[in-house]
């Protein structure tokens, strides 16, 4: 095993224009208002000079045109994209689109690659990923949403809930049961569907961070599919294979997502510093107050641990794959969502009012940062996934392993001769 905290001269060399060119050419899109038209206006020129740097849609793999970089240099990528929420399209690697490209690379025919997975990766489709149903996100096995062959076609029955982009997508990759009679994680299979056919309605709802719906990149949305008719060439993967997909769809993403939390942490940190510089309160500087330097102190360290953490579990899965990193990928997961929470709220009380005012991006932040705890699986359930996984190499024990009298009595019997020596020599 061998441990290097190095990064590559070339690939820093391109971490450091990526870094530039956020916050000179993207920071500044955040206070302009756009709409989602006009945000993907804008961004046209922008997203050609990320191709130029080869850093476009950077989490494919060399047979699709990307760089195959791997986890560690792609999550710290994405901790320079995640300081803002508008860098990601940029980049060509928002959320859903980059983990539905994945999806269609690892699992569609040579035609739904031609005909869905290339213009996506060039940004010319948009696209969502349809799962969750109200109510039983938590739990997949027990969605409802279905669909029967009926000669050549799929027929889609059902409602899913809380799709990122329904409304703005171009297709749907749907979850629906097509084997009922399958045991709870073989039941459903994955469907490409256009959202050009008949039979969908889309609802977009308000979030806590948007609660008008006007977010320039993502919509979420109730989504109904009534009778919904495809070809049965649109079925994704193998018919049974929705769960196992699914998985492998979320595993390396979860890296990108805890990344992108603490690029989010480091710019929240940077406005807490500053401000804990900036003003002078009963009689000295903020930065003098205990309390305030507590907080600097706590949140750089676990920034610091958040983001080890996140690189250590890319490191893993570089090495011996998703599969081997399942603890680690959960873990980081409502690690990086509490240090997010922890950060941002800081940074929020040091500046007081002017914190909690629309007239810095915290309040946003803080929102959006919410969402970091339900999204891509409630905390709840990643705890729940470490401490059994953690458990599951534990022996149940009759008397503790550690107990001491035991241990003394073992040790007592080991060295009884060699004691016993000690005693005669005195
Ligand atoms: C911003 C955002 C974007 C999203 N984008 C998409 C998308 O693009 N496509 C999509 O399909 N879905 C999307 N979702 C939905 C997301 O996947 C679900 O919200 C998530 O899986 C949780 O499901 P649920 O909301 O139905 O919660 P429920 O299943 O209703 O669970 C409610 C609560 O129960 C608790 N709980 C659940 N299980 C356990 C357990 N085992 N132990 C203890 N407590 C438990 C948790 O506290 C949980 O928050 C998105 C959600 C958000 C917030």
């Amino acid at each position: 095993m061998t441990w290097d905290f190095s990064t590559e001269p070339e690939f820093a060399a391109k971490l450091d224009w990526a870094r530039e060119f956020v916050r000179a050419e993207i920071y500044p899109l955040e206070v302009l208002d756009l709409d989602h038209a006009g945000f993907r206006r804008i961004a046209k020129p922008l997203q050609q000079a990320v191709k130029d740097h080869s850093l476009w849609a950077a989490h494919l793999g060399p047979e699709l045109g990307g760089q195959g970089y791997g986890q560690v240099k792609l999550g710290l990528l994405h901790e320079i994209l995640g300081t803002t929420e508008f860098a990601s399209y940029v980049f060509g690697c928002q959320a859903p689109d980059s983990g539905n490209a994945e999806l269609l690379a690892i699992a569609g025919t040579d035609e739904q690659k031609a005909r869905w997975m290339r213009p996506l990766l060039d940004g010319e489709l948009l696209s969502a990923f349809s799962m969750t149903e109200q109510g039983t996100g938590s739990d997949p096995r027990q969605f409802t949403t279905a669909a029967r062959l009926e000669g050549d076609e799929w027929v889609l029955d059902g409602a899913k809930w809380f799709v990122g982009n329904a409304s703005r997508a171009d297709f749907h990759i749907v979850m629906a049961v097509t084997e009922p009679d399958a045991d709870p994680h073989h039941r459903m299979s994955m469907l490409i569907v256009p959202t050009s056919a008949r039979g969908i309605t889309t609802r977009e709802i308000g979030l806590m961070n948007d609660p008008d719906h006007k977010n320039a990149i993502w919509s979420h949305c109730e989504v109904g599919y009534e009778g919904v008719r495809v070809p049965k060439e649109n079925l994704l993967g193998e018919r049974g294979e929705a769960f196992a997909l699914a998985q492998k769809r979320l595993g390396p993403g979860r890296i990108h997502h805890c990344m992108r939390w603490v690029g989010v942490c480091r710019r929240a940190f940077d406005m807490l510093c500053e401000r804990a510089v900036s003003i002078d309160v009963h009689g000295g500087p903020l930065a003098d107050k205990q309390t305030v330097q507590n907080w600097v102190a706590d949140s750089a360290a676990q920034i610091e641990s958040a983001r080890l953490l996140t690189l250590q579990t890319a490191w893993k899965i570089d090495q011996v794959g998703a599969q081997a990193a399942r603890t680690e990928i959960a873990m980081i997961k409502y690690h990086g969502a509490t240090v997010l929470h922890d950060v941002i709220d800081r940074a929020i009380q040091v500046h007081g009012s002017l914190g909690f005012s629309t007239d810095m991006p915290l309040e946003q932040m803080y929102r959006w940062a919410r969402a970091a705890r339900i999204y891509d699986g409630p905390d709840e359930v990643h705890r729940v996934t470490v401490a059994r996984r953690l458990l599951k190499q534990c022996q149940p024990a009759k008397v503790p392993t550690e107990h001491i009298p035991t241990r003394r009595a073992a040790a007592l019997e080991k060295f009884r001769d060699r004691l016993e020596e000690f005693s005669a020599a005195q």
